[in-house]
């Protein structure tokens, strides 16, 4: 180990490693939970961990979580605490001081995790208050977004729209596969607008959260309210907007406050995780209008910036990672970024748990199941972008409905190669390619097996791209 880790170490001890201990956790639970419950629960919460991690706090945000977490999830995380640790830890939750950031509270109300909490919490947002809560995450910046030929377009875009927002590209729609940093983006562009013009209406919502707010409204009968505030915003960013999917009543508001906010020149930035018209159970007219601005993809980062991104993000938490090491995790970690975090996270924690240095074979300790599992399975996932890689396609075209050459070919492809490198069923396979019937994977399959037999050059495509699935 070098001088320069081992003081760093030393000098901190308890909260570098009560951090680590508790990222270790959060680490376990996200491979454990579906990623929506993992997002909703444990990613929000922090964690105070005492210099012997005897006792972890966490805090959550209101006393509705509070009771949710403790019913739900106490006991596993306390568990995996345990585990990790080695001892018994007493986990204990408590309701985030208000305004207020944990180490400057003076003594924020603390529950055992097993006990009923005591101090009732007044945690409904007052609606006046809310209304000009802009929902931003200040984290996620430009700055710290690491640009590449996979978001070079997205990012162009989105930077303009930031510095003069309400002209061109309107509505701007972000569209790509999860954990390409869509959400981010978004953040960026209300956070620069923000910077430059602090008076400017900002506000960042989740498609699910806005059906939420439209049911609420509906049965509080405060639609008067619901449209002013959306309607005077200048920037509205919204998230994952296939959510929207036949939630007639939301995508009805949703249409009226996009008119309304287009009229008046405010801008509104969109994701999801398809390309407008690859959107289901969405009315037509807002689809049509969802295309009507500016419509880019987010692809999944090449191997350059899978390395630029883990070697920033270490530095980010003041760790240096040898390029060389992370040449190794990005060649094994494809599919996106946050796995890449994921990745690190196990790398870090792995290095400060052992006080190792990293190295690629401290890597490849951290990361031996997620190794190990890669190398015994190939996901149908990790088919179809390669293959759409490839081909220089779309994703997003390989669930798709497109019958062009161009596109149907390298499809049938990507079905040829799923029956070849995984153990899914035809009917299995026909789901993961937008729903498509079995007939039409066995007839892929079969007419591609076929032709790889006279074609020489298919073959050889064929090989280059077995060979990378294969790693
Ligand atoms: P999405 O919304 O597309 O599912 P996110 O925006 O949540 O993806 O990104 C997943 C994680 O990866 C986030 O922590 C985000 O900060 C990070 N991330 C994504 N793209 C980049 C990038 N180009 N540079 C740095 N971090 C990134
Ligand atoms: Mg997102």
């Amino acid at each position: 180990m070098s001088e320069g880790q081992h003081s760093r170490l030393a000098a901190t001890p308890s909260l570098e490693a009560g951090d680590s201990l508790w990222q270790a956790c959060v680490e376990q639970l996200a491979q454990e939970l579906p990623e929506q419950q993992f997002n909703t629960w444990i990613k929000p919460l922090s964690a105070q961990v005492t210099d012997d991690f005897s006792r972890v706090t966490l805090f959550v945000a209101n006393r509705f979580k509070l009771d949710w977490i403790r019913a739900q999830y106490a006991g596993r995380i306390n568990a995996v605490l345990e585990k990790l640790y080695g001892q018994p830890v007493q986990l204990e939750l408590a309701i985030t001081p208000r305004e207020n950031t944990v180490r400057t509270y003076p003594a924020p109300s603390v529950v055992a995790a097993n006990a009923p909490v005591a101090e009732p919490a007044d945690i409904e947002e007052d609606p006046a208050s809310a209304a000009f809560k802009t929902r931003l995450n200040t984290a996620l910046t430009f700055d710290n977004l690491v640009e590449g030929t996979a978001n070079r377009m997205a990012r162009a875009a989105a930077m303009h729209v930031a510095g003069t927002p309400g002209q061109l590209y309107n509505p701007l729609f972000i569209y790509g596969g999860v954990g390409l940093g869509k959400t981010h983006l978004v953040h960026a562009v209300g956070n620069r607008l923000l910077a430059d013009r602090p008076q400017a209406k900002v506000l960042y919502i989740h498609a699910e959260q806005f059906v939420s707010d439209v049911v609420k409204a509906y049965q509080r009968k405060t639609f008067d309210e619901f449209k002013e505030r959306y309607h005077s915003l200048d920037l509205l960013l919204i998230d994952d907007v296939q959510f929207f999917a036949n939630k007639d009543r939301t995508q009805e508001e949703f249409f009226n406050a996009f008119e309304a906010l287009l009229a008046k020149k405010s801008h509104i930035v969109m994701t999801s995780d398809t390309y407008p018209k690859g959107l289901a159970d969405i009315h037509e007219r807002l689809i049509s209008r969802f295309d009507s601005g500016l419509t880019v993809a987010i692809e999944p980062p090449e191997l350059e910036m899978r390395v630029a991104i883990l070697i920033n993000k270490a530095r980010q938490e003041n760790a240096e990672m040898p390029e060389e090491v992370a040449f190794f995790v990005a060649k094994n970690v494809r599919s996106n970024v946050r796995e890449l975090e994921g990745a690190l996270r196990k790398i870090l924690a792995y290095s400060r748990f052992n006080q190792k240095e990293i190295s690629i074979q401290l890597a490849r300790e951290a990361l031996r199941d997620l190794l190990s599992i890669q190398n015994r399975q190939i996901s149908v996932e990790n088919i179809q972008k390669t293959v759409a890689d490839y081909y220089k396609i779309k994703v997003a075209d390989m669930y798709s409905k497109k019958r062009p050459a161009s596109i149907a070919r390298p499809r049938q492809i990507a079905m040829y190669l799923a029956k070849e490198l995984t153990q899914k069923s035809l009917p299995e396979i026909g789901e993961l390619f937008g729903g498509r019937d079995h007939t039409t994977v066995l007839h892929a399959v079969r007419k591609i097996s076929a032709e790889r037999q006279q074609l020489t050059e298919l073959n050889q495509q064929l090989h280059v791209l077995e060979q990378t699935l294969k790693g």
